[in-house]
C-alpha cells in the first residue's frame, strides 16, 4: 500500500485571504489541496511532496455558483465535478462542460475532485506516474528528481501531457478564470492560464489560488466534448476534444477546437479551424461531409503526441481526425 509522507503540516483555513497568506509564509514548500484526487496519490507517490498543505475545503466563498443561460455561469473552484454532472440548468446549456465533467474519473472521486483542481490537473507520463522505488529504478527523469527525458532522452523540455477532461472543451469555449493571489485578483482567458510545458504547463504565479471559473453565456455557439480513452467505465483521456463553433444560420461565424490529451496543452487544431470558418455546414450535406473529412485530417498536425500515455502514438494519431469530426458534428 502506498501511503502518505509522515511529515506535513496540514491547514484549513476559512478565507481566501489566509489561505493565500499561510502560502506566502511558506513559498515553494506549501501546496493547496482542493479535493486531493491528483494531489493526495502524488504525494503517495513522492512525485509531489509539499511540507505544508492547505487544504481550500472550509472557504465557503470557492463553493458558490451563481448565474444563468444569459448572463453566463460563475463557479467557485471548490464546485465538485458531481454538482457539476448533475446540475440539469447547466445540461440545457452547457452540455459539453457538464458531459466533460461526468466523463472524469469515477462517481466516488467525482464528488471529491473540483472543477478547480481539474484546471490545475498535474501533466501525466508513463515515466513519472509510478511509485518511488519504479521511478527510482530509472533514475529517475526531468520532472521529477532525475535529468534525463525518457520520451525524447536529447530534447530539453518535459514532454509529459495535459489529461485533463474540461481543460479543451472550457478554453475552446472561450471560459475564463479568476485567480487571488499575492499580488491580488486577475481574469484571465482559461486558455492563457496554460504553457506548453510538461513541467511548467500553467502560467498560475506561486501562491494564486483559483477562485472561480465563468462560463460564457449563450450567445449562437454549440459545443461539444469527445473523449477517447481504453476503459469507457473510467480512465484518462488519451484523445480530448474540445469543440466550440459559433453560428450565423449554418454558416460558422468562428470556430475553436483543441485537443487535449496529446501534448503538454490543450493545443489549437487551427488550420481545421481555418477550413470551417466562414463555412456552411448541414448536417448531411455532401458537400458538408467532404469538407469535415479534409478538415478533420489537419487537427492532430499540429500536436507532438508521444509514446507515454496509454495507446500508441500512431493509433490515437488515427484516432483524431474521426473524435474531432464527431465533435464538429455534435455542433451542427
Ligand atoms: C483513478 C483516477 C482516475 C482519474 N481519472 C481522471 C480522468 O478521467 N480525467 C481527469 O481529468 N482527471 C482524472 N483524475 C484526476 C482527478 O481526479 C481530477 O482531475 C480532479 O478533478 C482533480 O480535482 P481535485 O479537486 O481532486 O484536485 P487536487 O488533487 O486537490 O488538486 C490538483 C492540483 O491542483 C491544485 N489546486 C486544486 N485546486 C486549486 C485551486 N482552487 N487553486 C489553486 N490550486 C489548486 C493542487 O495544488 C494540485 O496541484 C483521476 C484521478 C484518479 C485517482
Ligand atoms: S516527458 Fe520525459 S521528463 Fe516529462 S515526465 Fe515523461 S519522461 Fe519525464
Amino acid at each position: 500500500m502506498l501511503r502518505l509522507p509522515t511529515q506535513f503540516t496540514y491547514y484549513r483555513p476559512t478565507t481566501v485571504e489566509e489561505a493565500v497568506k499561510i502560502a506566502a509564509d511558506h513559498g515553494p514548500d506549501s501546496m493547496y489541496v482542493a479535493g486531493g484526487t491528483d494531489l493526495y496519490p502524488n504525494m503517495k507517490r513522492r512525485q509531489q511532496q509539499p511540507k505544508h498543505v492547505i487544504s481550500l475545503s472550509a472557504i465557503g466563498v470557492l463553493r458558490e455558483r451563481s448565474g444563468d443561460a444569459k448572463s453566463g455561469y460563475t463557479l467557485g473552484a471548490m464546485t465538485t465535478l458531481a454538482e457539476i454532472e448533475h446540475d440539469a440548468a447547466l445540461a440545457e446549456t452547457h452540455r459539453a462542460v457538464v458531459d466533460a465533467a461526468t466523463s472524469i474519473s469515477t462517481p466516488l472521486l467525482r464528488n471529491m475532485g473540483t472543477i478547480g483542481g481539474n484546471l490545475l490537473l498535474d501533466t501525466r507520463c508513463n515515466y513519472y506516474d509510478q511509485n518511488y522505488e519504479w521511478r527510482e529504478s530509472i533514475n529517475f527523469c526531468m520532472k521529477c528528481d532525475g535529468d534525463t527525458c525518457w520520451v525524447a532522452p536529447s530534447s530539453p523540455r518535459c514532454w509529459a501531457v495535459q489529461s485533463s477532461d474540461s481543460v479543451p472543451v472550457l478554453t475552446a469555449m472561450g471560459a475564463e478564470v479568476t485567480l487571488v493571489g499575492p499580488e491580488g485578483e486577475r481574469r484571465i482567458p482559461a486558455s492563457d492560464l496554460y504553457h506548453d510545458d510538461g513541467i511548467q504547463f500553467t502560467n498560475k504565479k506561486r501562491g494564486e489560488i483559483l477562485t472561480k471559473v465563468h462560463l460564457p453565456a449563450t450567445n449562437g455557439w454549440r459545443a461539444s466534448y469527445r473523449k477517447l480513452r481504453r476503459r469507457d467505465s473510467f480512465d484518462f483521456p488519451v484523445l480530448g476534444i474540445g469543440a466550440c463553433l459559433w453560428f450565423d444560420g449554418d454558416t460558422v461565424t468562428r470556430a475553436e477546437i483543441r485537443i487535449g490529451g496529446a501534448g503538454s496543452y490543450a493545443i489549437p487544431a487551427t488550420k481545421t479551424v481555418e477550413m470551417i470558418t466562414g463555412q456552411k455546414l448541414t448536417k448531411g450535406n455532401a458537400a458538408t461531409d467532404e469538407l469535415l473529412r479534409a478538415a478533420s485530417q489537419e487537427a492532430f498536425k499540429p500536436t507532438r503526441a508521444m509514446d507515454n500515455t496509454d495507446h500508441e502514438a500512431s493509433w490515437r494519431k488515427k484516432m483524431a481526425p474521426i473524435f474531432v469530426r464527431r465533435a464538429i458534428e455534435d455542433c451542427l
